[in-house]
C-alpha cells in the first residue's frame, strides 16, 4: 500500500470500496479496490489471488487491466485484498444511462453499435480463454476518455474447465439469464443474455 497515495474514493460496491490512487513511482493514477476479508481464511484469500493474478495476465484493449492484487491488514480482523486495476476516466455506462434520463436524451445509435462491438470483442477474448464474466452491467462497463468501452469487475468471474459447465447462482438479477434464475448448469452464453439485456437498456 505504501507504493500508493490515495486521491479520492471512487464509490462503493457489494464487494468493497474503490479508490482512485497514484503510484508514487511513476505518477500513473490507477483504480485501487479493497475488499474486506475479515475472517475469512488462508484457502480463500490464496484462490482470490490466484484467480486475480491469472486474469492479470490477459491483456486486451477492451478490458480494464489488473496491475497487482496483495492482501493488506497486520490481523485477521482487518484483513483486506487490494486490487489494483487500470483507471477508467470516463466513467461508466450505468452513470453514462442515469446521465440521460436526468437530460431527457437518447444515446446515439451508433455510439450503441460501438459499444456492443467493443463489448462483444472484450467478451469473445474472455471466453476464449475459458473465462466467464458472469457479471456483465452497465455499471461494469467502464469509459475512455475518449469513449471506448472498458469491460471490469471480473472479481465474480469463475474459471472454467474445458466443457464444463458452471452452477454457481451468482449475479445481478435483471441480466440474469433463464438458464441461471432456472438453477441449470450454464456456459459462456449467460455473458451473451447479459449483453442483450445491457444494449436493450441502452436502447431504450
Ligand atoms: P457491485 O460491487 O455490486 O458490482 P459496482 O460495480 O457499482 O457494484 P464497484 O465495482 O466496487 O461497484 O465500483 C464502485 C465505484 O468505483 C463505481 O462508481 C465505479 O464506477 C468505480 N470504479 C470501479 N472500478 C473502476 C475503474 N477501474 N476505473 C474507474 N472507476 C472505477
Amino acid at each position: 500500500m505504501e507504493q500508493f497515495i490515495i486521491r479520492k474514493t471512487l464509490g462503493r460496491g457489494s464487494f468493497g470500496i474503490v479508490y482512485k490512487v497514484r503510484r508514487k513511482k511513476d505518477n500513473i493514477s490507477y483504480a485501487l479496490k479493497q475488499i474486506n476479508l475479515q475472517n475469512k481464511d488462508r484457502k480463500c484469500i490464496q484462490d482470490s489471488l490466484n484467480e486475480i493474478r491469472l486474469l492479470a495476465s490477459l491483456k486486451h484493449p477492451h478490458l480494464i487491466s489488473f496491475l497487482e492484487a496483495f492482501p493488506c491488514g497486520r490481523y485477521r480482523y482487518n484483513l483486506k485484498l487490494c486490487i489494483v486495476m487500470e483507471y477508467a476516466r470516463g466513467g461508466d455506462l450505468a452513470k453514462e444511462i442515469k446521465k440521460h434520463k436526468r437530460l431527457k436524451t437518447k444515446i446515439r445509435e451508433q455510439i450503441i453499435w460501438k459499444y456492443a462491438n467493443q463489448i462483444s470483442d472484450a467478451l469473445s477474448f474472455l471466453h476464449s480463454h475459458k473465462i466467464i464474466h458472469r457479471d456483465i452491467k452497465a455499471a461494469n462497463c467502464f469509459l475512455t476518455s475518449r469513449g471506448d468501452i472498458k469491460v471490469g469487475d471480473m472479481n465474480i468471474s469463475k474459471l472454467t474447465k474445458h466443457n464444463q459447465k458452471a452452477r454457481t447462482k451468482i449475479g445481478t438479477p435483471y441480466y440474469m439469464s433463464p438458464e441461471i434464475w432456472n438453477y441449470m448448469p450454464y456456459d459462456n452464453k449467460c455473458d451473451v443474455w447479459a449483453l442483450g439485456c445491457l444494449l436493450y437498456e441502452l436502447a431504450t
